[in-house]
Formats: C-alpha cells, sequence, structure tokens
C-alpha cells in the first residue's frame, strides 16, 4: 500500500502536469522496457536432451500472458513502455542442445535489435540451464545482450532460488532477486518485485545500485533438503525480507543454487544490492554465515528411505492415501521421466497381482508406442505393451504393461494423450510425452480418485501444496535416476571443492562479501 502511495505521487510529479498540455510528451518520458528470458533447469546427470520446442516460446505480445501484474489495466503496464521479445519456459529436463539454445537467443538478440534503445530489461530466467559444451548458459545469454542493447540499460533479474549466480552473470545484471519459498508459492511475487525495483530505479532516477555484494556459499544441497516449509530453511529465509526493508538495501537474495549440474557454478550463493556500501556488505555477510552455521540442519523434508522399505511401509500402514515420492527420476528437477525401474519394483510384488490388491496410483511414464497401441484398441480393451526407458535405461529396460485400458484423455498441455491402464490392483499413467502429475485434477480428469487410492506413487521430491495437503502419510524414496538425490552416488568431476556437505569435515570457507563491479565497467571474461 505504501509502495503504491509512493509510486502514484512519483508519478503525479513526472507526468500529472505534463499530461494536461502534450500526451506525446508524456509518452515518449515513460520508460522503455525490454523483456526477455530462458527458463528451464537440466541435469547433466541425464541421459536426455532438451529441445527448442520444449521451452513452449511465448514471443512478442504474448509474453504478458506470464505476467498478470503486467495486465491491461495493471499500475506496473502503465508506468512503461514494454518491449516483450521471447520468453520461454520448459520443464526441468536433460541437457540442452547447443542448437536449441543458440537458436532461441539469436531470436532473442534479433527483437531486441529492432526496438533499441532500452532504458530497462527484465530478464526472467530460472539459472539452472545446461547446454552442451558450453558452461553458465546464462551468464552467456546475459553477456550477449549486453553486447546487444550496451551497458547502460539497467536489468532486473528474476530467478529461481534453485538457480545459479555466476560472478559473470551478477556482473552483468543491475538489479537481481529470486523466490523466498520452496515450494514455490511466491514465484510471481518475486516476478513483480524485478519489474517494481527497476521502476522504481528508473523513476525514481536512481539507476543502478551503487553497491552489488555477491559471495559464494560453498554448499551444495538438493532441493528436497532445503524448504522453507521447515526448519533451517523456514527460519533462513525468513531474514530476507526484514533485511529489503533497511534504507540503502534495494533487494536480497538466497540462491541454493543447483545440485545437479556439474559445473564451477553450481554452489549457494547470497547476493545484495543498494547504495548504503556498509549496509550491503554487512547484511550480505549475515545471511551467508547465518546459511553456513545451520548447514549441518538441513534434512530431508519428510522421511527417506530405500525404495522397497517405503512400499512396505505403505503396505502395512493404515493411513490412506499413503504417498511416495519417486526422487531419482523427478522430471521437475530434471531427470528424464522414464525410468521404470520403480514401477518395474512394484509390478514385481505379489501384492499387487491381484484386482483385490492394495489399489496404487503410479503417475506417469511416458511411453509414445504405448500410447498409440492403446488409441487403437480403446477404452475397456486389453493390452500387452511396452513402455518408458526409450531415454534413461540404465536402471531398468522398457517395462511391458498387460491389463485394462481404463480411460484415454487427450488435449493436456506436456502429455498430449495419458492412458490409464489398469494391471493387477494399479492403476498405471502412461502419458504420450513426459507430465509432472501435481495436482488433483490431473488424476481425477481420468478418472483417478488418489484421495480414496491406498498409495499413490509419483515421480516428485518434495509435494507440492496440492498433494501435500491430501496426504494421510508420505514417504520419500531414494530411487535411481539422473536427479539421484544421493549427491554422493553422482560422481561429481568439475564442481569447487571442497563443498558441504560432499566434504563434510571442511574448514569455514571465507564469506566476506565481494563487490561486484557495476555492469558498464566490466569485461567480457
Ligand atoms: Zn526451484
Amino acid at each position: 500500500m505504501k509502495n503504491t502511495l509512493v509510486i502514484l505521487i512519483v508519478l503525479f510529479i513526472t507526468y500529472g502536469c505534463k499530461e494536461k498540455n502534450d500526451t506525446e510528451v508524456v509518452k515518449k518520458d515513460l520508460p522503455r522496457i525490454a523483456i526477455a528470458g530462458l527458463a528451464i533447469e537440466s541435469s547433466t546427470f541425464s541421459p536426455a536432451l532438451t529441445h527448442e520446442e520444449a521451452f513452449h516460446t511465448r514471443v512478442g505480445d504474448d509474453v504478458f500472458s506470464c505476467y498478470p501484474f503486467l495486465s491491461p489495466d495493471s499500475l506496473n503496464k502503465k508506468r512503461a513502455k514494454w518491449i516483450p521479445t521471447i520468453r520461454g519456459h520448459a520443464l526441468p529436463g536433460g541437457i540442452v542442445t547447443r542448437e536449441a539454445y543458440e537458436s532461441l537467443v539469436t531470436k532473442t538478440l534479433n527483437m531486441l535489435k529492432k526496438n533499441m534503445p532500452y532504458d530497462g530489461l527484465f530478464f526472467d530466467i530460472h539459472g539452472a540451464m545446461s547446454v552442451v559444451g558450453l558452461d553458465d548458459p546464462e551468464g552467456d545469454f546475459i553477456i550477449r545482450i549486453r553486447e546487444v542493447i550496451g551497458y547502460e540499460t539497467l536489468i532486473s533479474t528474476s530467478m529461481d532460488l534453485h538457480g545459479n549466480v555466476s560472478k559473470r552473470l551478477a556482473q552483468n545484471t543491475d538489479l537481481i532477486t529470486c523466490y523466498r519459498l520452496a515450494p514455490h508459492e511466491d514465484a510471481l511475487e518475486s516476478k513483480k518485485r524485478a519489474v517494481d525495483n527497476l521502476l522504481d530505479r528508473l523513476e525514481s532516477g536512481k539507476g543502478k545500485p551503487k553497491y552489488k555484494a555477491w559471495i559464494p556459499v560453498p554448499i551444495l544441497l538438493p532441493g528436497e533438503m532445503t524448504s522453507t516449509r521447515i526448519e533451517p530453511g523456514k527460519s533462513l529465509y525468513a531474514k530476507v525480507a526484514p533485511a529489503t526493508n533497511q534504507e540503502g538495501i534495494i533487494d536480497a537474495g538466497i540462491w541454493i543454487g543447483y545440485a545437479w549440474a556439474d559445473e564451477p557454478r553450481n554452489h549457494a550463493v547470497v547476493m545484495v544490492t543498494g547504495d548504503d556500501k556498509n549496509k550491503v556488505i554487512n547484511t550480505a555477510e549475515n545471511i551467508a554465515n547465518s546459511f553456513w552455521d545451520v548447514r549441518s540442519e538441513f534434512e530431508f523434508v519428510a522421511p527417506t528411505t530405500t525404495f522397497t522399505e517405503s512400499i512396505e511401509k505403505a503396505i502395512k500402514s493404515n493411513k490412506h492415501p499413503f504417498i511416495i515420492s519417486d526422487m531419482g527420476d523427478n522430471p521437475t528437477a530434471g531427470g528424464a521421466g522414464d525410468v521404470t525401474w520403480t514401477l518395474t519394483e512394484i509390478l514385481a510384488r505379489s501384492e499387487f497381482k491381484s484386482k483385490n490388491g492394495p489399489s496404487l496410483i503410479y503417475a506417469s511414464i511416458p511411453g509414445p508406442d504405448f500410447v498409440k497401441e492403446a488409441i487403437k484398441i480403446g477404452v475397456g480393451g486389453t493390452i500387452d505393451a511396452a513402455a518408458g526407458a526409450a531415454i534413461d535405461n540404465r536402471f531398468a529396460p522398457p517395462i511391458k504393461l498387460s491389463g485394462t485400458i481404463e480411460a484415454i484423455e487427450h488435449g493436456d498441455k506436456h502429455a498430449e494423450t495419458e492412458v490409464v491402464v489398469k494391471v493387477g490392483s494399479v492403476h498405471v499413467i502412461v502419458t504420450k510425452k513426459r507430465k509432472p502429475y501435481h495436482k488433483e485434477i490431473d488424476f481425477t480428469r481420468l478418472g483417478l480418485n488418489p484421495r480414496k487410492t491406498d498409495i499413490v506413487v509419483v515421480k516428485i521430491g518434495y509435494l507440492v501444496p496440492e498433494l501435500y495437503n491430501i496426504r494421510a502419510d508420505w514417504i520419500m524414496a531414494l530411487t535411481p535416476g539422473g536427479v539421484d538425490q544421493d549427491l554422493n552416488r553422482l560422481g561429481y568431476k568439475r564442481i569447487n571443492r571442497p563443498m558441504y556437505p560432499l566434504d563434510k569435515e571442511m574448514k569455514k570457507p571465507n564469506l566476506d562479501a565481494q563487490l561486484i563491479p557495476l555492469s558498464s565497467y566490466i569485461s567480457k571474461d
């Protein structure tokens, strides 16, 4: 509310008087702000590749549909002349092909060249993209944007807290922020903050922040250990918002980083921006030290064990639905999503062989050929075909599913076509393309009722809010895959060492704030 008032006053002072005389002048005075960005987290430990179409790019004015806070009648929309270019958002997956990356970057740069110059640029990224043969793609992308738009334009970057902030990304952006909640219930709020900060700095004439403090924190943890719903993540992230309320501080962020890519930039980072040198430095160092102090307290957000123990516990339990996270191949973290290992283990168990066994939903396994075959046979027919392991067959081969087709649905954005096949007492969801099952409606639209099912196995890590709310009990299974949660099994070669907790006994690192030069002074390397 206070912010809105300030904005209104600033708008009035800036434009209110002129408006009466010459509307054209007013329009020219509005800052010109471009929008660009690519978002994906991609695992270098998965054999999967991500291609251009996975980014479902929005181009030009379609980009606004990503941002309700830039809707036609929003205050923010009226505060600037917006020039959206390309915004792409892919489901997490395998490494992005070089062709896809170059194509998307080139298209963005070409669009940027058409409408120069810019006062600002809203750079909306995730920060954990991996590209074949290229380190730190987001750092590369922003440098190539700078080469086009120059170093005077104010860039405000919005990121996922599982993204990585390399030094060159920190140098080339002026403002930077990231989510403060995991699960990311504040995603839109964070993007809006990036835009609000950008507009405030442009309208006030303050421009680039005087200081940017960057502290690499040598900690690398899976997201499943760093939920902000529980301690110590909860208290750690609770320090961020009050820190930004200080006079002289613009924003602060804690990046957990992304554990499933093997690059030197993969580690936690704390960053603070502002105009008061001492406060910027002290705030960053305080947060970084708080993070280091609680490093040994991070634990998985739910009981975590082997798959065998998980399924045995679920079968014996009288709490239903009992949800099991099949974590190792979680497509929302970057797994290929077609590992059949867990489903193979389930269907091999005697409990599920008969129709009267414990009811279980398995969500999900991609199998385009299986889906084609199911469409030919139709609902009610019996099918005997294989699915899965087309991309990641390191742990189990394609799985034979013999059962009754209970549903076929078309039209989902990600899956395209979904088939439910009943094998013994198990409902298996087979999709044409991989899709995460996060919402109750993902199940109910297929005629499945997760609330009335004994066991629900989902390729997921920590539960998203809807599933969390319907669970009677929950366990996270340490299954194999491209996003194996047991980081010791991944075999890193290129991350910085020592790194906590891989090097448990490491000494306290240097957590002094590094002041990053303003973007206009940077060199390319
Ligand atoms: Zn995230």
